[in-house]
């Protein structure tokens, strides 16, 4: 066994097991057999060695926790079959451990069907748009999740609230305030849990750069910077609607940008008391005749913390949050990816890298969702974290459009 990494901030080290898991380093010395048990080299009185023939073992030591019995894992219902449900979320399904794919709801039939066949799901458990509210009818669905484009979260959402089951929905929550409002009503009315699909809050180096930022590993917080951006390609499917203001709701400030504003406020705690901004949008570009193209907006914040933030539909991907503090400064770049993040911190002394496991930030958020329904308690990121968010959003446009700074009700601080 090798060791792997040793972090310096969170004095967390994990050893490589011959298997290629990873385990915890101090469970490992205590559990972990002797180079002379494993080899049968005892020199008398030692654990008595397995028979020649077939017979069964102990439980090994666990290096991932098994999942709940199928029986105690919540059923969800996945709307909209497209590149995210399909390639990201439907397959975490198997990672998670609290929850279970159950239903489908697509326009197309022909390609839920063959969803459907390759995950096991009964096809009396494939809906469409028209007959969704017979779900209400299904006991299995006990979640039902909205990857529908933005301007479909909020009906989605009440009729799902109408139908009793809880949702989780993807970013960002609608297209307006008052559809959050509505959606956060409904879910009140129904009693049943909102949460808001913010996958970077449930994805590991995310969030030890939050702890580290609210620890005040890096000092105090002066400055986060975060840039996100893509080249949006109208001959993909899923970047088609995305160029009509009446399914997107925004450009790339609302698809993407809103990673870098959900940066700025998870990692300083703290809701902005103004924000300014200015938005560039090349209208000969038929991408961007209904929706902006380049944003850059600043926030302040009460404790006179300054984020820098940027969005882009057309320059080469980044995906990138800097954190500056009187101690220490930190780089988490790529910073939102699916996998393979990598976080650098620096101080006047030294600069190292910080590694942590990687982890299904799509199974974790998931598993978030069914164990608050399970435990009855608020998710992390609830509908108010995605009303939040469009607010600002919305004073961003404000701001750009005004041409000056524009004051935001401040709620305080969001630390947890
Ligand atoms: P896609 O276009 O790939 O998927 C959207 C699906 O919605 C379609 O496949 C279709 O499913 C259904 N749909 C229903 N009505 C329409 C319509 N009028 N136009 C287009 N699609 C429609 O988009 P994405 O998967 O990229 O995005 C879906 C949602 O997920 C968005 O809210 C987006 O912001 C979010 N997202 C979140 C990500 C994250 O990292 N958290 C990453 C990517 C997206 P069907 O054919 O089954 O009916």
């Amino acid at each position: 066994m090798t060791m792997l990494f040793e972090t310096g901030l969170s004095r967390r080290f994990f050893l490589r097991g011959t298997g290629g898991g990873l385990l915890l380093g101090s469970a490992l010395g205590a559990a972990g057999p002797s180079f002379a048990q494993s080899t049968g080299a005892s020199g008398g009185g030692g654990p008595a060695l397995p028979p020649d023939g077939p017979t069964g073992r102990p439980m090994p030591e666990m290096e991932k926790a098994m999942p709940e019995a199928p029986g105690k894992r919540l059923g969800y219902a996945i709307v909209g079959l497209g590149q995210f449900a399909l390639n990201q979320i439907i397959p975490s399904f198997a990672e998670s451990k609290s929850s279970k794919l159950v239903a489908l709801v697509s326009g197309n039939r022909d390609k839920a069907l063959q969803v459907a066949d390759r995950y096991g799901v009964e096809q009396a458990n494939i809906y469409d748009y028209q007959n969704f509210d017979r779900i209400a009818d299904n006991d299995e669905i006990d979640i039902v999740y909205i990857i529908l484009p933005n301007a479909l979260h909020a009906e989605y959402t009440v009729r799902a609230f109408k139908a009793g089951k809880h949702v989780l929905c993807e970013k960002p929550m609608a297209v307006t305030a008052d559809e959050c409002e509505t959606m956060i009503r409904a879910g009140r009315e129904a009693d049943r849990k909102l949460m808001i699909a913010y996958r970077a809050q449930y994805e590991p180096y995310n969030m030890e750069a939050i702890r580290m930022a609210r620890e005040g590993e890096l000092g105090r917080i002066r400055l986060v910077t975060s840039d996100h951006g893509r080249i949006l390609d109208p001959k993909v499917p899923a970047d088609q609607w995305r160029m009509v203001k009446a399914l997107a709701g925004g450009g790339s400030l609302y698809d993407i940008g809103i990673y870098s504003l959900q940066a700025a406020r998870t990692i300083t705690g703290e809701e902005p008391v103004e924000v300014s901004a200015h938005i560039s949008s090349d209208r000969s570009d038929p991408r961007f005749r209904e929706i902006e193209e380049l944003v850059a907006f600043q926030l302040r914040f009460p404790s006179g913390a300054l984020a820098n933030l940027t969005s882009s539909y057309s320059t080469a991907p980044v995906k990138r949050i800097q954190v500056f503090g009187s101690k220490a400064s930190l780089v988490l770049d790529p910073a939102t990816e699916y996998e393979r993040h990598q976080m650098m911190v620096k101080t006047e002394k030294e600069e190292r890298r910080v590694q942590i496991p990687e982890g299904n930030q799509f199974a974790a958020e998931m598993d978030h969702m069914a164990k608050a329904v399970l435990e009855e308690r608020e998710p992390k990121t609830p509908g108010e974290e995605g009303l939040r968010d469009i607010r600002i959003m919305q004073a961003i446009y404000q701001a750009a459009e005004q041409g000056r700074p524009v004051s935001l009700e401040t709620t305080g601080s969001t630390a947890r």
